[in-house]
């Protein structure tokens, strides 16, 4: 996949579209990867890199949702884990199956938690990833070494999905474009062009260049997210919102504080939502908290109350307390919620998908989860193809392997991220004994992989590689910094660029990354 070749097949195609695709986060992805299996005529144009927004800014679970559960929305949680089946069948290189231990501390906890997630089991049915279980304290002990013992009584263990975002966009892009699709990033809409009050294409500005483009389609697929409205008002400024949105925080610590391949699920914080301490890497990840926000910036950052809410409930279950210094990274993301007439308490809105189809032909669609993106994407070409007067093919994405797919990822090690990508990367450290050094003695990222991301996955900053082709940003923010100019270098002369673009990386990405210390 590379973006100069992409380009140029855009600049050449003098038909029309079938769809332009706003937006390369998971459900944009997701749609672009429909629309071509069907066979349609698919282009996709994302203002920053693939995933920059929400999509690389989640808990990182397939799953059904066990809040959802409590809320009583059962039709969500079974189409969540239906999709949750989907999704580990087609990317086992990307997402795998988690014990998550609920650890409890009063008599009723370990019965009325069983029961539920009993029937979290039962409507996974035969997509189960394995049964629940009520744990005695010891054993709760064995699963989770760290958890705070004082008044514990046991636990309930239940398993679900974790993948890695950023990772399944990247894949997921070149998926779509192995399908036939077009998919450009740092290209940003700035209008509709219309007919007649019909929409019949976009104008959209190449921010490398500042080059700007007409570009005509039968139908634009709305998938921005947070920023959905925006793309609506470019239609009918008239238009009232229905996107409202909270930020989720997360805090990443070293793994000592929960090692072990168990996470930790916390089914009711001080504010009523559930709280997941979850093995990653070499870190864990501990999330998330809900402020309704009324800003949208593309960098969202986490504050300090948010911070501190963390803290405190990490160090109500765990037996050493966390503090700011044990912090390695702290990122922020802005959930895409539908409205629903009570925004200030946007934890009880629904996750449900929803999708909007203006008068001039736009077609919106948002609000879901990353797990159900593949049933949002088929649901908006179902709808889209009639809209554009398309002969309707049947979707195919149920069975259809996502790129890099392969069933033995532990073969490739360091470069199991990769999927079946790795022996490519392998062949590729041979041309240059430099590829094979490492970017920072605390991390296994190699130089080559900073160029296969360039080479093959449309890696085009500093922040593209070190925060979605890899995971440094989130893993630890300052060690990424430290990896910053080598890894510019590197890229500069992949993408032929001179002294001053590498300088101007390293300092662009050193203030993206300030935001994720915490000091
Ligand atoms: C804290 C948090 C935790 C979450 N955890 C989970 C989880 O564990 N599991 C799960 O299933 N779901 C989870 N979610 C939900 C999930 O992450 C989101 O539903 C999903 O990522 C939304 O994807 P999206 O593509 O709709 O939006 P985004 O990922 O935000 O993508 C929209 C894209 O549109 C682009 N764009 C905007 N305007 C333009 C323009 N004018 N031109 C071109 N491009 C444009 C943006 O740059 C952006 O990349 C979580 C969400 C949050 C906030």
């Amino acid at each position: 996949m590379n973006r100069d070749e992409m380009l140029r097949s855009v600049e050449d195609f003098k038909e029309k579209w079938d769809f332009i695709i706003v937006g390369g986060g998971a459900t944009g992805l997701g749609t672009a990867i429909e629309a071509a299996s069907r066979g349609y005529k698919t282009l996709l144009l994302e203002q920053s890199d693939f995933a920059k927004g929400t999509s690389s800014r989640s808990t990182k679970l397939a799953h059904g949702g066990v809040r959802y559960l409590k809320q009583g929305n059962l039709s969500l949680v079974l189409e969540a884990l239906k999709e949750r089946g989907i999704l580990r069948r087609n990317a086992p290189h990307l997402v795998h199956d988690l014990p998550f231990v609920v650890p409890t501390y009063d008599w009723w906890e370990g019965p009325f938690y069983g029961i539920g997630l009993k029937l979290y089991d039962a409507l996974a049915g035969r997509e189960g990833f394995g049964s629940s279980k009520i744990l005695s304290k010891e054993e709760t002990l064995n699963h989770i070494p760290t958890i705070e013992v004082e008044g514990l009584r046991g636990g309930v263990i239940y398993y679900d999905g974790q993948f890695d975002d950023a990772r399944l966009s990247i894949n997921m892009a070149e998926t779509a474009y192995e399908q036939g699709a077009m998919l450009i990033n740092y290209m940003k809409v700035s209008s509709l062009l219309k007919d007649e009050e019909q929409i019949i294409g976009v104008e959209a500005v190449n921010m490398e260049t500042n080059k700007k483009y007409r570009l005509n389609t039968k139908v634009v697929i709305n998938a921005t997210g947070v920023f959905s409205d925006s793309i609506r008002k470019m239609d009918d400024n008239s238009v009232k919102n229905i996107i409202t949105s909270s930020q989720g925080v997360h805090i990443v610590l070293h793994r000592s504080f929960l090692p072990g391949d168990s996470a930790i699920m916390v089914p009711e914080t001080d504010d009523g939502r559930v709280l997941f301490a979850i093995p990653w890497h070499d870190c864990i990840l501990i999330g998330t908290t809900e402020t309704p926000v009324k800003k949208y910036p593309l960098d969202p950052v986490p504050l300090c109350e948010e911070i501190d809410f963390l803290l405190k409930h990490a160090a109500r279950y765990l037996t050493k307390d966390p503090t700011r210094s044990d912090i390695l990274s702290a990122f922020a993301g802005l959930r895409p919620l539908v409205k629903s007439g009570d925004e200030e308490n946007t934890a009880a809105i629904s996750r449900d998908h929803t999708i909007n189809i203006s008068r001039s032909g736009l077609v919106t669609i948002t609000g879901g989860k990353w797990t159900t993106y593949r049933k949002m994407a088929e649901d908006t070409i179902d709808h889209a193809a009639v809209l554009a007067h398309l002969d309707p093919e049947p979707s195919v994405t149920k069975e259809l392997q996502i790129h890099g797919y392969h069933n033995h990822p532990e073969e490739f090690d360091n470069l199991q991220i990769y999927g079946s990508d790795a022996t490519a990367i392998e062949a590729l450290l041979r041309e240059d004994k430099i590829y094979k050094e490492l970017l920072h003695p605390s991390f296994s990222t190699i130089a080559g992989e900073v160029i296969w991301t360039v080479r093959n996955e449309m890696a085009r900053t500093v922040e593209d590689f070190l925060a979605r082709r890899t995971r440094l940003l989130l893993l630890d923010a300052k060690a990424s910094i430290e990896m910053a100019p080598a890894t510019a270098k590197l890229m500069a002369k992949e993408l032929k660029k001179n002294k001053k673009w590498i300088n101007d990386q390293v300092n662009i990405y050193s203030k993206i990354a300030e935001n994720y210390l915490v000091k």
